[in-house]
């Protein structure tokens, strides 16, 4: 491609001072080998330890070094979010900065993106060097996530060893705690060639997890759910809400018929008519009656506001001529 820079490096990170300038001369020996031309981005997430003052060092002896400070700590897919808006390179990697993720990996990497047509290459942590309270709730969450997104080769959703083509990264938009989800993420916006790749892993050299603690996982969850929702019914939730709000409605106006007919019926033969609360079909009807209403008005309300939202023409062009 063009004379666009090769390579470049996006380094989320959040009180990584003792790690950064050994990761900084281990990606520097890297490309230096394999004479890429290369760019490395740290986003410095809100860091309180030295972390800015290391990268304000390192920016000033090497050109190839950019720094993106947050004013406070946001978390780590703002700060990839920020990384991709500002890589310039023709392939991204995104790496941790704790030294866990090699960046003996790249030259790899930067191969399947290139010429084996990957649009992105996700690192698999096959073996971990992580406490078993993390390695154990990731093999399910893994297995879930391959379900619900489709992709069922990766098994290492939210490794942060990476590998983007640039259209990829510039084409998504990581936000909330959405970085688990990145290749999710890619094949909602039509980017279905994604590959994996064994990677490296060490244990943690310097500091300590910034991940910790079982909500984690509840929140994990509840973004596979709203991206799952999102990508099924996000542009048509009348589709759903709808549906379902007519079936009940449905259900619900059968049953009234069915009491009122009991009623009737008992009229007509002069024999003693049941009360219409005795019937278990008036509590069934009621309560689907107004749950369908409510369920079509949200069907109906959702429908207004992706009518009105931003995003609604935002589809994913590859090319015009
Ligand atoms: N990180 C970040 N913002 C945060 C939390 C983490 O930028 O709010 C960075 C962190 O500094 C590291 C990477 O995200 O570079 C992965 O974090 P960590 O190593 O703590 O996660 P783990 O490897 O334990 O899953
Ligand atoms: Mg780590």
């Amino acid at each position: 491609m063009e004379n666009r820079i090769q390579i470049s490096v996006v380094i989320p990170l959040y009180n990584e001072d003792e790690s950064l300038p050994e990761l900084y001369a281990w990606i520097k020996r890297v490309m230096a080998e394999n004479h890429f031309t290369h760019e490395i981005i740290f986003i410095n997430d809100g860091s309180t330890d030295r972390s800015w003052a290391v990268i304000e060092d390192l920016a000033s002896k090497d050109s190839c070094v950019h720094g993106i400070k947050f004013r406070r700590n946001y978390g780590k897919s703002p700060a990839l979010f920020c990384g991709f808006r500002a890589a310039q390179g023709q392939v991204v990697i995104t790496m941790d900065a704790d030294l866990q993720d090699s960046p003996d990996e790249i030259p790899e990497l930067y191969r399947m993106i290139t010429e084996e047509g990957f649009d992105l290459v996700s690192g698999y942590k096959q073996k971990r060097y992580d406490p078993l309270s993390k390695t154990i709730p990731t093999k399910l969450f893994n297995a879930t996530a391959r379900k619900v997104s489709g992709i069922p080769n990766l098994h290492d959703f939210n490794c942060g060893l990476k590998a983007y083509r640039v259209d990829v990264v510039k084409n998504i938009e990581v936000y909330g705690e959405m970085h688990r989800y990145i290749p999710y993420l890619a094949k909602n916006a039509g980017f279905d060639r994604i590959g994996e790749k064994v990677v490296h892993h060490q244990a943690r050299k310097f500091g300590k997890t910034k991940f910790g603690g079982l909500n984690r996982f509840v929140n994990g969850y509840l973004d596979l759910l709203s991206l799952w929702f999102l990508n099924s019914f996000g542009l048509k939730p009348m589709h759903v809400f709808g549906f379902l709000g007519t079936i009940m409605f449905f259900v619900g106006f059968v049953a009234i018929l069915v009491v009122g007919g009991i009623k009737l019926s008992a009229i007509w033969s002069h024999t003693p008519a049941p009360l219409v609360t005795d019937s278990p079909y008036f509590y069934i009807s009621l309560t689907m009656m107004i749950l369908g209403t409510q369920l079509f008005l949200a069907g109906f309300l959702g429908e207004l506001i992706s009518r009105n939202s931003a995003g609604r023409n935002d589809y994913q062009i590859e090319k015009e001529i």
